[in-house]
């Protein structure tokens, strides 16, 4: 029977089923530090992505003037927004970032309407993106901006997605 069938059957509530996330906690918060940089090619990507905003980016803050979420951080209100987006490449020049470039990093939500703003092809939601893994301190660096710690979500995805997995799929794959 599969896992996802006893499940159903037994209700994941069950004492069993909580031991079983209980004696997987550690494994699986263990796998999440493993996972939570990223490694090899995608650092590799980052990277590359990085150097090309950083050659292609000509400051002029088009796509900062099109986010529409600038409006939800007071720190942005009358923001010079040539100022931000240099603010932005300075972060992803190594430097600390002006506090406008990271509560821009802060509050975007990818919502992509900076993309079509941009008339030099930079992408600049790439570009912000990149900012905010870098001011989270996703890429290994110090923490610049407050992140949303909730370590159990990815321990939940993964429990839920083990319960759902064969046997053979669970041994060959998590
Ligand atoms: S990403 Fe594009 S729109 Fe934004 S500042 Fe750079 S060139 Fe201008």
């Amino acid at each position: 029977m599969r896992s996802k069938q006893v499940v159903a059957a037994i209700g994941w509530r069950t004492p069993s089923v909580r031991h079983w996330l209980q004696h997987n906690q550690d494994k699986m918060s263990a796998n999440m530090a493993r996972q939570a940089m990223p490694t090899g090619a995608m650092q590799a990507f980052v990277r590359k992505e990085t150097e090309r905003i950083l050659a292609a980016c000509t400051k002029c803050g088009k796509c900062f003037e099109a986010c529409p979420m600038t409006r939800y951080s007071p720190k942005l209100a009358g923001a010079d927004p040539k100022a931000v987006a240099t603010g932005v490449l300075g972060l992803l020049n190594g430097g600390e970032g002006s506090p406008e470039a990271l509560a821009w990093a802060s509050v975007c939500v990818r919502s992509g309407s900076c993309v079509p703003a941009c008339q030099d092809n930079v992408d600049p939601k790439m570009m912000v993106r990149i900012a905010r893994m870098i001011a989270s301190g996703g890429l290994g660096g110090t923490k610049k901006i407050p992140v949303r710690d909730d370590r159990d979500y990815y321990d939940r995805v993964r429990a839920f997605a083990k319960l759902q997995l064969t046997e053979d799929e669970i041994k060959n794959w998590m």
